[in-house]
């Protein structure tokens, strides 16, 4: 067992953010046991890493994974008009078998773009759950809860958000971690989230939800709770640690603080706010300076319309450069630490750096590639230049998921064979 990467450059993400030249990298069990010069030991796989980087596997704090089934359904329309037209009647069709097919193709997509672990939430949660078990990814996942007001249904949804935590979490050699997902606090009561809180808490799992992605969403909350989104879940005690807050893209800087102040951290999803025309930017100088925990997400396939992070992280920093004509704004290094160490803070997972005694969770970049030469930078290579077809090898928990850009685990034509199955029915 084990795998020995030799003479490999590292971007550590370590305290320091050390870049190592040319050295060993030891994997035994789950974790990186040994990282030094002439490194010996017998391991199962040996690389060579000369002319690769090694990297933090990335960590997409928001996404719906299944929902790659539907991608181009919803291009270059409003958003309000998309999902009712266009997504909502194809989900009504959604059977258990297609959400594990989407899942597994989108998993796909993640590990050939260097993402090695994912938050979600979505419906057939345990499909999903049994696609990431069988491609080898690491995940948090929840199942998306929704009662508008309705008290039979919350009570129904919330019993099957509990269930989902009860029969995955720690599963597949703890690579599965489960939370809890009150959708919005628009399409959700307040009895809801703070039953979900509640639940949270009971099982020390995390809280997803969606919060500002956009300006009729605080109108609303406006009209009818005279406060903005995040004053209203600050008021209601729902804010904690626990809380991974997606897009807050229409928010105030007094509503950073209170983001700050408890604790609770945002999922970042540029390419989704934009292509949504959402026209909020997330406000993350604000974010940094209120000491907020900024991660990446990409969103659905519905909304992005991939779920490449590698373009997200270079999306992310570009929109905020444009957005506040400060070209000093968000820099390279800051970008790659929310894909990295931050997602994984955010996760509470012990992965997102390379470091001895952390999770091997890791991708191999080509470095010897039009794109990425000369290496003058490397994080600055890898934010701006690189894309998913430099990367040549990824491990997750210690073992190889794709080596030499072929995937391991899974059959991947057999995959692509039940998505152009499974895909054709919600094609009228
Ligand atoms: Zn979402």
């Amino acid at each position: 067992m084990g795998i020995l990467i030799k003479e490999v450059d590292v971007l550590t993400q370590n305290r320091n953010r050390d870049v190592l030249r040319g050295v060993d990298i030891l994997i035994q069990g789950k974790r990186i046991e040994k990282i030094g010069r002439n490194i010996k030991g017998k391991t199962e796989f040996k690389i060579d890493g000369r002319g690769k980087l090694a990297v933090p596997g990335l960590i997409n704090t928001h996404t719906h994974v299944a929902m790659t089934l539907f991608r181009g359904y919803a291009d270059d329309m409003r958003f309000w008009e998309a999902w009712p037209e266009r997504i909502w009647p194809r989900e009504k069709k959604v059977k258990a078998e297609d959400v594990r097919a989407g899942s597994l193709l989108g998993c796909l997509e993640m590990i050939r773009s260097g993402t090695t672990c994912f938050m979600d939430n979505y419906f057939f949660m345990d499909e999903v759950a049994e696609a990431v078990k069988g491609v080898g990814m690491r995940a948090n996942l929840a199942y998306g809860m929704i009662d508008i007001g309705d008290a039979e249904k919350r009570k129904k949804e919330l019993k099957i958000g509990e269930e989902f935590v009860k029969d995955f979490d720690g599963k597949a050699d703890g690579r599965i971690g489960c939370s809890f997902a009150p959708h919005a606090p628009y399409s959700c009561s307040e009895e809801l989230l703070l039953k979900a809180k509640e639940l949270a808490e009971k099982h020390d799992a995390l809280l997803q939800i969606h919060v500002a992605e956009t300006r009729k969403e605080v109108f609303d909350s406006l009209k009818k709770s005279g406060k903005r989104p995040v004053e209203y879940l600050e008021s209601i005690g729902f804010l904690s640690k626990r809380v991974i807050a997606a897009h807050c893209v229409w928010i105030t800087k007094r509503e950073v603080g209170m983001l700050g102040s408890k604790g609770a951290k945002v999922s970042y999803n540029p390419v989704s706010n934009m292509k949504l025309a959402s026209g909020g930017v997330a406000p993350i100088p604000q974010m940094l300076e209120s000491d907020v925990c900024v991660t990446f997400g990409t969103d659905g396939a519905v909304s992005n319309n991939s779920l490449n992070m590698l373009e997200t992280i270079k999306v992310g920093t570009l929109l905020q450069k444009s957005h506040l004509w400060d070209s000093r704004v968000l820099n390279a290094q800051q970008a790659l630490d929310f894909a990295t160490i931050n997602g994984a803070k955010a996760l509470g997972i012990e992965a997102g750096s390379v470091e001895e005694g952390k999770l091997a969770d890791m991708f191999l970049m080509e470095l010897n590639s039009p794109n990425l030469l000369p290496a003058n930078s490397l994080v600055s290579n890898l934010v701006y230049s690189s894309n998913p077809s430099n990367i040549s090898d990824v491990i997750v928990d210690g073992k190889l998921v794709m080596k030499d850009r072929k995937i391991l685990t899974i059959d991947e034509e057999k995959v692509f064979e039940k998505i152009r199955k499974v895909s054709e029915k919600f094609r009228e």
